[in-house]
């Protein structure tokens, strides 16, 4: 298998062999043994061994900036900040691991001490996807860590040179064994759900749904964050230059690759000037070499994902859609794509109900917030949604309303706080929420403990 760069194809980052299913077995015993020992370690030892990994992603956050750029298209300034990100991800569960593991309870008979405590799962066996190839696969390496899990990484074959790097980093700081990598498609990812002891997985609803069947019928813990098909929602007296220029940011950068990107723009009736303002920051949007600090948007990840985003602006013709930016590939060798926005679609097309991971966005029209509401809700996804007003009933409205993970006010649809829980519902996500203080209810299992004086007749 190899790993190409989406803006230049002909160079290769990475050639590797899918792990087979016996190596991704052994590797996962032998994660499990040196689980064992890292879970019996004091909470601050593993604190201060996370502290160290951390440094040590410090230290190479220029290569993995580069790497980023090279394998995934990331533009510059976010793969930067991407990296960033990683390492207060880090530091936060080194702090994160202090933290009381359990509860004390009132005794049931003045005498018995109760008590719930938290431990380890296991091994936890972790697939990730290719478009944030530091930042996921370390939101959910730093928390199975700290809370003294071993982890087996099956990265993105599109991510697969950037993964080796940061798992090279951590193993410097980390007991042997306590950290693998099994580069490989689906069948290492299939091999993996069929041996961890949990897993933790992000990327499309469709793999999302099997590997949560996988799960269940192993009886194993998996939580799967999914695609999204994100609306934001603009009222009339919203700020609407800051909101055209926030919505295209959000919508096209990093070429539209992100799950919270906005995907619809559902604009309520007396906020016209809107569109001219919001086709306007589209075109201003700078689609250039990723390795450039001005670009906002790079290529898409392959020849595939670019065919399947052209297909969908076509779809979007043939449902009676107006492409009013947009709409055309680059020449050249790299998988570029115009930020291309449709207007005119009913909220049932295809590409207001579909996922399309690509710079292109649906323009639709409301009559009012009411009606906003119900298309935004209108679709199988539920990961976040965006509301851009200046009236805070509206405002507030909004946020008991909208139905998706995260909720957010004169913010971008894209953007995402490492230490506030995140995830989505629906066919956005399954199981337990990830970051912040959620993340230890997936990666540890409670017990209830008592203790009562020896001799006690009840
Ligand atoms: P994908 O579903 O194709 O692949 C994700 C991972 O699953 C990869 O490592 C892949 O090799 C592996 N995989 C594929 N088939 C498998 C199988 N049968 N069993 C086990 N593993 C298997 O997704 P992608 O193209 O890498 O990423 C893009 C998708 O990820 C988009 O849908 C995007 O919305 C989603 N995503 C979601 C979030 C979130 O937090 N909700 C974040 C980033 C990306």
């Amino acid at each position: 298998m190899q790993s190409v760069s989406p803006q230049r194809p002909s160079e290769v980052i990475a050639t590797f062999s899918e792990t087979s299913p016996e190596t991704v077995a052994a590797t996962v015993e032998a994660a499990r043994l040196a689980q064992r020992s890292w879970a019996a370690l004091p909470a601050p030892e593993r604190a201060r061994t996370l502290a160290r990994a951390a440094s040590e992603v410090e230290a190479a956050a220029r290569d993995l900036t580069e790497l980023g750029i090279a394998e995934v298209g990331k533009p510059r300034l976010e793969m930067a900040s991407e990296v960033q990100r990683g390492i207060a991800i880090l530091q936060y569960y080194a702090g994160a691991v202090l933290d009381p593991e359990g509860d004390a309870l009132p005794s049931p008979d003045g005498k018995s001490l109760l008590w719930s405590r938290r431990h380890a799962q296991g091994v936890a066996g972790l697939i990730t996807p290719w478009n944030f190839p530091v930042a996921i696969p370390l939101w959910k390496m730093a928390p199975a860590l700290a809370y003294g899990n071993a982890v087996v990484l099956k990265p993105a074959p599109a991510a697969t040179a950037i993964a080796q790097l940061l798992g090279d980093l951590l193993q410097r700081c980390l007991p042997p064994g306590l950290v693998q990598l099994v580069p490989g498609g689906a069948v290492t990812g299939a091999a993996l759900v069929e041996t961890a002891d949990l897993v933790s997985f992000t990327g499309s609803s469709s793999v999302g749904a099997s590997i949560v069947r996988q799960g269940a019928e192993r009886q194993i813990p998996v939580q799967a964050e999914m695609g999204g098909q994100n609306a934001s929602i603009v009222l009339p007296d919203a700020d609407l230059a800051s909101a055209a220029s926030l919505i295209a940011a959000s919508a096209m950068g990093y070429a539209g690759q992100k799950c919270t990107a906005t995907s619809r723009v559902i604009v309520v009736e007396g906020a016209s000037r809107f569109l001219e303002a919001l086709v306007e920051a589209v075109r201003g949007l700078r689609v250039s070499d990723p390795g450039e600090s001005l670009t906002t948007v790079g290529p898409v990840i392959t020849e595939a994902a670019r065919e399947r985003a052209l297909g969908a602006v076509e779809l979007g013709r043939q449902e009676g859609g107006r492409v009013i930016a947009g709409g055309q590939p680059f020449a050249g060798d790299g998988y570029f794509v115009e930020p291309t926005l449709v207007a005119g679609l009913e909220p049932s097309a295809h590409l207001c109900q579909e996922e399309v991971f690509a710079p292109v966005a649906a323009v639709l029209t409301a009559r009012d917030l009411d009606e906003a509401i119900e298309v935004a809700n209108g679709v199988r996804f539920g990961l976040v949604s965006s509301v851009y007003t200046s009236n805070l009933d509206a405002a507030m409205d909004s946020l008991s309303r909208l139905q998706t993970g995260l909720v957010r006010v004169n913010a971008p649809t894209s953007g995402v706080d490492f230490y506030a829980p995140f995830g989505g519902t629906g066919a956005s996500g399954y199981g337990m929420k990830e970051q912040g203080k959620a993340a230890a209810a997936f990666y540890t299992k409670s017990q209830t403990l008592t203790i009562a004086p020896s001799g006690s007749s009840s």
